[in-house]
């Protein structure tokens, strides 16, 4: 089993008042509608239908948490930025996305999925405004990653990071992909040390790394308290 193997559908909800106290850690998933995010959710807790893929995007608007086994929390952010949607239906949910990310105490560290094809859109940057300023760590997914090659890849990680850097040195980002199964150990190992899961000893690929510097990398850490800072690691 998976460090998030053992994920279980908790709870959906409409608005930021039927979310469960702020007792237990959590992270959360927001993104672009049709970026890949419950494919890459799906990916790291190794399931085929824990969050739902979307055939119509933009249709699930509500927060669905998922519960691990040690109480912390795995949250689903409805994904935005759906053309289609109506427009005050998508200002409440714009509203709502950035008091969520403003204020949510438990809230660990936020997982931002964007298309490796077309990154860092405006409500991208949105989502890194409203979060960054918490001083919490935001992990970038480049999702689709299998959709570019190479050197493309390399480059547009590379700029992104570079793009990051405006945000604080709290921002990483990395390559994904859920089809080709790229990089879904690197993202577990990030956003289970945010929540303080040890690494399984059984699976080398999820041992501790180690930077050129020597340092444990971010994945491998302690949850971090509010205000804590993180290691980047930034070109
Ligand atoms: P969401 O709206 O962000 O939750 O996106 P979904 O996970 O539903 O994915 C949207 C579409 O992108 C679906 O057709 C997926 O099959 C496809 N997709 C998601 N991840 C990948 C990936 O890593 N590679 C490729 N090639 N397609 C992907």
């Amino acid at each position: 089993m998976t460090r998030f193997g053992q994920a279980a559908f908790d709870r959906a909800v409409h608005e930021l008042a039927d979310l469960p106290p702020p007792a237990q850690p959590e992270i959360a998933f927001a993104g672009r509608s049709n970026a890949g995010k419950s494919s890459a959710i799906n990916a790291i807790a190794h399931r085929r239908k824990l969050a739902f893929t979307s055939k119509t995007p933009g249709r699930t608007q509500q927060i669905v948490m998922f519960r691990l086994p040690g109480g912390q929390y795995l949250v689903d952010l409805p994904g935005y930025g759906y053309a289609k949607v109506p427009d005050d239906l998508r200002r409440h949910w714009e509203r709502t996305l950035g008091q969520y990310l403003a204020t949510r105490g438990s809230l660990q560290g936020l997982a931002l999925i964007m298309d490796a094809r077309h990154p860092m859109t405006d409500l991208d940057r949105r989502m890194l405004d409203w979060f960054a300023p918490t001083g919490r760590p935001i992990h970038v997914l480049l999702t689709k990653a299998d959709k570019l090659g190479r050197a493309e890849a390399t480059r547009t990680l590379a700029s992104v990071r570079r793009a990051l850097a405006k945000w604080g040195k709290q921002c990483t980002a990395q390559l994904f992909s859920s089809t080709s199964k790229v990089g879904i150990d690197e993202a577990e190992g990030v956003l289970a040390g945010w929540l303080g899961i040890e690494p399984e000893p059984l699976r080398a690929a999820t041992q501790p790394k180690k930077s050129p510097s020597g340092e444990a990398r971010a994945g491998t850490r302690r949850p971090r308290a509010k205000g804590d800072k993180h290691e980047a690691e930034m070109p």
